[in-house]
């Protein structure tokens, strides 16, 4: 099965080389008709292009015995035959092998002039080796059959090898639609083709025949390469009607038939030679002209795709051509700037337009003319009937080479919302702070007389003891109760009672220094702390305490009380328990004393 697949084309390029080298055979011998094109010479180079190099022997193997038969078929000697047929092959694999270098591959079309030409140097070196093969074993020896025999292989492998490689693949028998379309234009153009070939070969117009020159380009630029050849094709196709039953195939050369030939011939290599390298140049500027319209067709779909983006992102992109003048405002930013989105992409002068004439944006923007980094601002548009809104640009200066700024480039997003949220939040947050150090203050304080309770207390002496405790340094507790308290209760009632309170915390507060602390540590207990202070001072202080409470009372509309103190004074190894300890059982001892006394601890 795989030798078959491998075989099958082979075989029928062989066969179809054969079919076509006896009918050519037969034009000239059973219809007198002059042979301006060796056809096979066509399909072999094209067959050679086509199949893979690995293939190329396998080819040959196939096809010299095809052609050997067919030529010997034809009436030929059989050394001759065979001389022709390695003629062939070795003009084949010639041509075939420039041609692929030429285009950079099998499947490569000619692009350019180079190409062309280099498609045309294929054959006339293919021809030449051709010929030089073959020339020893023709019959006659002359100039002009090697010339026509060159002339005959060099048109058919450029105008026939374009065509059977169009052809070949149909030979994979996987039938591909556009292969085997109808181009009627094509039809048309041969036969308008043949028509005009017609008219000049008959008639005497030799002024008329650079027409057919034009026909070849005009057919090559509108259908392509092959179309050229197919026009020329037609000619020889009429020169070879015309010359049926030895008639002339160019009357109005007025020539014997070889020469006439010989001159057709020569007329349609000057022809191709003019007309492909014309119309690879022009065909050059069509493929570039469709790589363009593809291009901008890719520029525009992108566009397309980042503005769908920008409108998605909610981003607006601007852009001011310093140098022009020129604005470029997506239709996005035309709508964040309150502006009609059909003004895009230049709105023209803005000052007119934008609510507060372009203050904000364009002063902020002046400002920065130097700024070398991208900048970001918010700047706040009032519409005409619209609510107030905020955008937030991003904007970055253009400089050329010589520091010069030449554009200004923006992205803009409306952050009206955000920036409320922030707000709500910062407003949020500053309320939750407050309400925080609020509620930190009553867990530390007391309700009632508004100094430092007893947990504020005892956190504040444990920090006091321990900086005495490091640095050797001094602390007095001072402990104070007021005297005989419940009687102010039981003869005032609990409220007077409280105003009492509330008074002796003010008296003591009063007389407390900066870095010290006064405390409620109970009903109508307290603690005053005193560090850093020598200890006789201390005891000064708290003897004035006795004394403006007792005075300080006894002067207000409140009932006179009186209070007992303990002191303490921090020693090396006190823990904050071991130093109120003293400073309580100091105070009992005042309170055992008589009230109304200071007394130091032991
Ligand atoms: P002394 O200390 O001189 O020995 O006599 P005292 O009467 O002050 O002694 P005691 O400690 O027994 O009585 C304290 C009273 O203080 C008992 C309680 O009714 C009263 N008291 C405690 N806290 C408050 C308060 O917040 N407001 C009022 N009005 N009275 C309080
Ligand atoms: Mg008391
Ligand atoms: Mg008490």
């Amino acid at each position: 099965m795989r030798l078959w697949r491998n075989i099958r084309e082979p075989l029928l390029v062989g066969m179809l080389w054969a079919v076509l080298a006896l009918c050519s055979v037969s034009l000239r011998e059973d219809f007198g008709a002059v042979l301006l094109f060796w056809a096979p010479s066509g399909l072999a180079v094209a067959a050679f292009h086509h199949i893979p190099r690995r293939r190329w022997l396998l080819l040959g193997a196939i096809l010299l015995p095809l052609q050997m038969a067919a030529i010997w078929w034809g009436g030929t000697a059989p050394t001759a035959a065979l001389a022709y047929s390695c003629a062939s092959l070795l003009q084949a694999i010639i041509a075939a092998s420039i041609r692929i270098g030429v285009l950079g591959g099998r499947f490569e079309v000619p692009r350019n002039f180079l190409q062309v030409a280099g498609l045309f140097v294929a054959a006339l070196a293919g021809g030449v080796a051709g010929a030089l093969v073959a020339m020893p074993f023709r019959a006659e020896h002359t100039l002009a059959d090697m010339a026509w025999w060159f002339l005959a292989n060099v048109l058919a492998i450029i105008t026939l090898t374009p065509v059977f490689l169009r052809l070949l693949p149909l030979f994979r028998l996987g039938f591909k639609r556009e292969l085997v379309r109808v181009d009627w234009t094509s039809g048309a153009l041969l036969i308008g083709a043949a028509g005009l070939a017609l008219a000049i070969l008959q008639g005497s117009e030799l002024v008329l025949v650079p027409l057919l020159v034009t026909g070849v380009v005009f057919a090559t630029v509108r259908q392509g390469k092959v179309a050229g050849a197919l026009v020329v094709l037609a000619y020889a196709g009429v020169a070879t009607v015309l010359s049926l039953g030895g008639e002339s195939p160019a009357p109005l050369l007025d020539l014997p038939r070889a020469e006439a030939s010989l001159v057709l011939q020569g007329w349609m290599l000057a022809m191709l030679a003019t007309a492909l390298p014309i119309a690879a140049m022009l065909l050059k500027r069509q493929e570039l002209q469709r790589e363009l319209v593809q291009h901008n067709q890719r520029m525009h779909e992108s566009l397309m795709l980042f503005d769908l983006a920008e409108e998605t992102a909610g981003i607006g992109r601007w852009r001011l051509d310093l140098v022009t003048g020129e604005q470029d405002w997506s239709a996005k930013m035309l709508e964040l700037n309150g502006l009609p989105r059909s003004l895009a992409p230049d709105p023209g002068d803005l000052t007119r337009l934008l609510p507060d004439g372009g203050e904000k944006l364009f002063g902020q923007i002046a400002a920065k003319r130097e700024e070398r980094e991208a900048f970001t601002f918010n700047y706040t548009i009032k519409p005409p009937g619209a609510p107030e809104r905020i955008l937030r640009i991003s904007v970055l200066n253009e400089f050329d080479d010589n520091g010069r700024r030449i554009a200004v480039f923006g992205v803009a997003m409306d952050v009206t919302e955000q920036i409320r949220r922030e707000d709500a939040l910062e407003l949020a947050r500053g309320r939750a702070v407050r309400l925080a150090a609020e509620a930190q203050k009553l867990a530390n304080t007391d309700a009632l007389t508004n100094l430092p309770n007893r947990r504020c207390t005892f956190g504040r002496l444990e920090n006091m003891v321990e900086v005495a405790g490091k640095r050797g340094g001094m602390l007095t507790a001072i402990m104070f109760d007021v005297d005989h308290f419940k009687r102010v209760n039981d003869l005032f009632g609990h409220q007077t009672g409280d105003e009492v309170l509330v008074r002796v915390a003010e008296l003591a507060r009063r007389q407390a220094r900066g870095g010290d602390l006064v405390g409620r540590v109970g009903g109508e207990e307290f603690v005053w702390l005193l560090p850093a202070l020598a200890d006789e001072a201390a005891a000064k202080l708290a003897e004035r305490l006795r004394e403006s409470v007792e005075s300080g009372t006894e002067s207000s509309a409140l009932p006179a009380v009186t209070i007992s103190i303990g002191i303490a004074h921090f020693r090396r190894g006190d823990t904050p328990e071991s130093l109120l300890a003293r400073a309580d059982a100091a105070l009992y001892d005042a309170k055992e004393g008589g009230r109304n006394r200071v007394m130091l601890a032991a």
